[in-house]
């Protein structure tokens, strides 16, 4: 299972269909992608291989964001409901998430009680409880925080806002994900370094329990409570 997400000037969904292709060896059950652009956003998703998803994917969808999920099935089975990105009821957010959220039936109970999920999924709890948490703090960022603060378990999430086309944000904890810097107007996020070195061989480390917002030109790492975290990228070297 893995993560890609983009956000720059190229066709997103080759760069993302690419790194899912890389990180296949992972094994996984189903995969999709989300991109956005000025139209908003457009979800592909399949039960199988991303070469059904290649075949999913509407060719004429031009966008500069996205992110893409394989799935290893761990609560509700593969299917193409189940399958990643998930969306808010308002389908403003869309997120993709590899791991487990141990208390996603508490969260459920406790945030959750008005909203009628679309999945079985641990995973759609995350994105319903960021739009739940913005409707509060009219504040993506820290709806954002707040949401990773609540959670218990492993994860790496990455969530598109559809009225925000400069960021992805993305955080992890006890999962794989860093974030690829490139050097000409994009930045690429991924669960392993493999996915993007087509793209770029530059890297930030991400910490458990930080918020990363990733854009275009920056990527900025924030602490649970808002304070910016310096830290320098490192050279993945490869043999070629
Ligand atoms: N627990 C999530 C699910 O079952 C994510 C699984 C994964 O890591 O792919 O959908």
């Amino acid at each position: 299972c893995g993560i890609v997400g983009y956000i720059g000037q190229q066709d997103t969904k080759e760069v993302l269909l690419n790194g899912l292709e890389k990180l296949e060896y992972r094994g996984y059950d189903s995969a999709g992608i989300s991109v956005l652009n000025d139209k908003g956003v457009h979800l592909f998703k399949v039960k199988g291989r991303i070469a059904a998803l290649r075949d999913e994917v509407d060719e004429s969808v031009d966008a500069t964001m996205g992110i893409g999920h394989t799935r290893w099935a761990t609560h509700g089975a593969p299917s193409v409901e189940n399958a990643h990105p998930h969306q808010s009821v308002s389908g403003r957010f869309t997120l993709v998430h590899n791991g487990v959220i141990e208390n996603y039936v508490a969260l459920r109970n406790e945030y959750l009680h008005d909203v009628e999920l679309k999945s079985e999924t641990d995973t759609e709890v995350i994105v319903q409880l960021v739009e739940k948490l913005n409707d509060q703090y009219h504040d993506v960022a820290k709806a954002f925080r707040e949401a990773v603060r609540l959670l218990d378990g492993s994860y790496a999430i990455a969530l598109m806002d559809e009225q925000n086309s400069d960021q992805i944000y993305v955080a992890k904890n006890k999962s794989p994900l860093l974030v690829g810097l490139g050097n000409d107007g994009f930045n690429v996020v991924s669960s392993d370094s493999l996915a993007m070195l087509q793209v770029t061989n530059r890297f930030v480390e991400l910490m458990d329990k930080e918020v990363v917002m990733v854009r275009r030109d920056k990527v900025q790492i924030l602490d649970l409570d808002g304070n910016e975290v310096e830290r320098e990228p490192f050279t993945a070297e490869v043999d070629a």
